[in-house]
């Protein structure tokens, strides 16, 4: 059986890669790495769903153990992905995604240098600053924090192999689906093909 492709879908908080990526899983052929965080679970979050949420010294026994496949400081919390998962479904022959930050997203690009990176833009700051207050489960002073961490991420965007603006979910969405079934007729990915 193929291997699946390892997409990271990194962008902004406000962003709407929560949205895209919810859309996305909705086909079976694709998997969402859930991963383990130390910030302190939101309303309606749910452990093992939306994250593994971990005490700070939890996370630091799973890096001494080499449980993720990346891991970075965001904002005043970790966030990392643990690799068991991923591999397990890549081996399985699904699309797996990875829904991060873009230091962590640089580290999986080291590591796995077949992995795709797909950056989800808003179609401005301004909008992105509407877009996270609008969704009103942060205090001014993260807001502030995650718009300054947002200006900084988007200066980054060239470094990653793709750059879908979401302006319409739907469209952004068609968009990535289109990436990945490039991205999987690519030659390189299709060098055992035997045509006998
Ligand atoms: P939030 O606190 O809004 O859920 O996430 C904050 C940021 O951390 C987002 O940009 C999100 O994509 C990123 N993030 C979530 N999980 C991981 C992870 O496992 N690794 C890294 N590097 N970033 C992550």
């Amino acid at each position: 059986m193929d291997k699946g492709l390892l997409i990271v879908v990194s962008g902004p908080s406000g962003a709407g890669k929560g949205t895209v990526v919810g859309e996305l899983i909705k086909n079976k052929g694709y998997a969402l790495s859930v991963s383990a965080t130390t910030r302190s679970p939101r309303e309606g979050e749910t452990d093992g769903v939306n994250y593994f949420f971990k005490t700070v010294d939890e996370f630091k026994k799973m890096i001494a153990d080499n449980d993720f496949l990346e891991y970075a400081e965001f904002c005043g919390n970790f966030y990392g992905t643990p690799l068991p998962y991923v591999r397990q479904m890549l081996d399985e022959g699904k699309n797996v995604i990875l829904e991060i930050e873009v230091k962590g997203a640089f580290q999986v690009k080291r590591s796995l240098p077949e992995a795709v990176l797909v950056f989800l833009a808003p179609p401005s700051l301004g909008e992105l600053e509407n877009r996270l207050r609008g969704r009103g489960t942060e205090a001014e002073e993260v807001i502030q924090r995650r718009m300054k961490r947002a200006a900084e991420e988007m200066e980054l965007f060239a470094e990653y192999d793709y750059i879908v603006v979401n302006t319409e979910v739907e469209k952004a969405v068609s968009d990535i689906r289109s990436i990945v079934t490039a991205e999987r007729l690519k030659t390189d990915r299709n060098k055992n093909i035997n045509f006998k």
